[in-house]
């Protein structure tokens, strides 16, 4: 590259056209050779400037104004939270009941407000089951051959904690 178009600029008309030739390769590559004549220590800066562009260009690392590059993917951070997460007001359809008197499982069905008459499966003994408000309260009639009602109430108090506690682990 023996010509040299640029050998009678002044370092500030070179300074302009280093300003006009952002992103154009081929007149920063003249511009660069022209200032490799020069030792002024304006031209030694500018070839600093110069050789930074070139090396960006040919190396593709510019930011070219008609080539931006995209923002980073937001796609990771911008996903919906997976939709498996259980309704927090969800109840399930049924719950067991221990029976007051024999310890059978007995499925109660969850009707909100709704007083079930039941008895249990294995026993027969009668037991209200009423689901208000989340909870299922169970009230067992005493078994036929009870000694004390004080007993029968405190089976019915244990009864209603672990329906709480299942009501609570369902959710
Ligand atoms: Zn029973």
């Amino acid at each position: 590259m023996a010509y040299r178009p640029y050998f009678k600029h002044g370092i500030e008309q070179i300074q302009a056209l280093v300003a006009s030739s952002h992103g154009d390769l081929k007149a920063l590559k003249v511009i660069q050779y022209e200032l490799g004549f020069r030792d002024r220590p304006k031209a030694r800066a500018l070839k600093t400037e110069v050789d930074e562009l070139v090396h960006r260009l040919s190396t593709g690392t510019a930011v070219h104004p008609s080539r931006p590059i995209p923002p980073p993917s937001p796609s990771h951070v911008m996903a919906p939270e997976p939709q498996d997460v259980q309704p927090p007001l969800m109840t399930p359809d049924r719950v067991s009941v221990e029976c007051a008197n024999c310890k059978t499982p007995n499925f109660v069905s969850t009707l909100e407000g709704i007083v079930q008459h039941l008895s249990c499966s294995a026993c027969k003994s009668p037991y209200e089951a009423q689901f208000k408000y989340g909870v299922l309260r169970t009230t067992f009639q005493a078994a036929p051959i009870t000694k004390s009602n004080n007993n029968a109430t405190k089976w019915i108090f244990v009864g209603l904690v672990v329906l709480v506690i299942i009501a609570l682990m369902a959710k």
